[in-house]
């Protein structure tokens, strides 16, 4: 990769890899000795789904980032609206609400396109798709999985994002089956870690050894887990495990970043930031602790950025495993600021307006970057914070079903949910509650 001696440009589009030719040629794999064997193939340019949607229709996306179902609701008549719209296709209202919607319905009519339009369904044809009644009213256009019944039957309707970052409508059966997950129109969507070599930061903390155990647990092909010191004690727990590799990395040493992005770069189809500086003090900010909680949750995940963002975007479309997605470890304070981690908050803020800016450069490749907002983690830092505070275990199991349900924005605790709904519904006033 060709990173260094380029001053100008944008922070994580500064290097050229992120034009490489559809000529290109990938490393061989080198501690991943799952897919040795595999030749180094040409890497095809990645191709999404239409971009394009109307400003109106982006509070359906919004939902489907969180992995839920929302539909406007007239606030005058109840009328349930699809697709989105200004104002009440009953009354004429301009009073719409977005409000969540259970999804359970019947399918109509079905068909299979087999000789699609647009370059990216066409790669993947065919696609079943169909209308289906909800019940609440309105009649959906919906993607089928492969095992949904035939018109008249019933199907669960649910919102997820596609490649292209945007909310599309999936129907499902109406009951899970062990296999589901399996159905090329669902694996398309995930970006599940099984099958796929996932770079851990961090990784000796209590969240990054959960984390590498959950991945192992959840079938990835490869885990290199990133440590700071070879004299952390995880070192030797991941020893024993051919699927775990232990790798040196510390984010606030450009020199480690770059070595092991020069090592691994090119195979490295999901990266799971959960390298964190927290530290805690009463009375003012004081510089030196900010100083050091930008180093690593900022200015570690600009390091990472632009390390390993160009390769594992040219790696969009790779085969027979693609790169999927980035992970980012935020917390619940980057939304409105907690003054008792004041400057932590601060830094967790800069890295959340950072990742919206990573987000952006990967849509295109078709790479997910999941934010993740967790409440007070259950560490010492957080050790004067009142119950409920989340489990580093929970935590990575939470992370592991986002990305296996193609999750975007995670609030994976009930702390979480709460601030979050408090953020949506009014900052200021949160601001106020926060700040006394
Ligand atoms: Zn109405």
């Amino acid at each position: 990769m060709c990173r260094r001696g380029d001053p100008g440009g944008s922070v994580i589009m500064r290097a050229s890899p992120f034009h490489r030719s559809a000529s290109v040629k990938q490393p061989a794999p080198q501690d991943a000795g799952s897919r040795a064997g595999d030749a180094p193939d040409p890497t095809p340019q990645p191709t999404v789904p239409p971009l394009a949607r109307s400003r109106i229709g982006l509070g359906f996306t919004a939902a489907a980032a969180e992995g839920r179902l929302a539909m406007q609701v007239c606030q005058e008549c109840g009328t349930v609206q699809y697709p989105a719209r200004e104002i009440c296709t009953a009354c004429l209202s301009e009073a719409l609400e977005w409000r969540e919607q259970a999804g359970a319905g019947t399918i109509l009519a079905s068909t299979v396109v087999r000789r699609p339009y647009e370059l990216y369904f066409r790669e993947r044809a065919p696609w079943r798709t169909g209308l289906v009644r909800l019940d609440c009213g309105v009649t959906v256009v919906a993607f089928l999985h492969g095992a949904c019944p035939e018109p008249q039957g019933r199907v669960r309707v649910r919102a997820q994002l596609d490649r292209a970052g945007q909310g599309i409508l999936v129907a499902l059966p109406e009951k899970d089956d062990p296999d589901m997950a399996d159905d090329a129109l669902l694996r398309e969507l995930s970006n599940t870690p099984k099958g796929r070599r996932v770079l851990v930061t961090d990784a000796a903390t209590p969240l990054g050894a959960a984390m590498v155990a959950e991945l192992v647990s959840a079938g990835a092909a490869h885990v290199w887990a990133g440590v700071a010191s070879e004299k952390d004690g995880a070192v030797e727990s991941f020893a024993g495990s051919g699927s775990v590799t232990a790798v040196p990395l510390d984010v606030t040493k450009p020199d480690t970043v770059d070595a092991l992005a020069g090592r691994i770069g090119g195979e490295v189809d999901i990266l799971i930031n959960t390298a964190e500086y927290h530290d805690t003090g009463s009375g003012l900010p004081d510089p030196a602790r900010a100083a050091a909680e930008m180093e690593t949750n900022y200015f570690g995940l600009l390091r990472l950025s632009q390390a390993f963002a160009p390769a594992m975007r040219a790696r969009g479309a790779d085969t027979p495993v693609n790169a999927v997605a980035w992970v980012n470890v935020l917390s619940v304070f980057a939304l409105s600021n907690y003054p008792a981690h004041g400057t932590f908050s601060a830094s967790k803020a800069a890295a959340l307006s950072l990742a919206q800016t990573l987000r952006a450069e990967m849509r295109p490749a078709g790479l997910r970057v999941v934010n993740v907002f967790p409440g007070p983690l259950d560490d010492l830092p957080n050790q004067l914070e009142l119950p409920p505070k989340i489990a580093p275990g929970k935590l990575a199991k939470s992370i592991v079903s986002a990305l296996e349900k193609g999750i975007e924005d995670l609030y994976p605790d009930p702390i979480a949910r709460e601030w979050y709904a408090r953020w949506r519904s009014d900052p200021k006033v949160l601001e106020r509650e926060l700040t006394g």
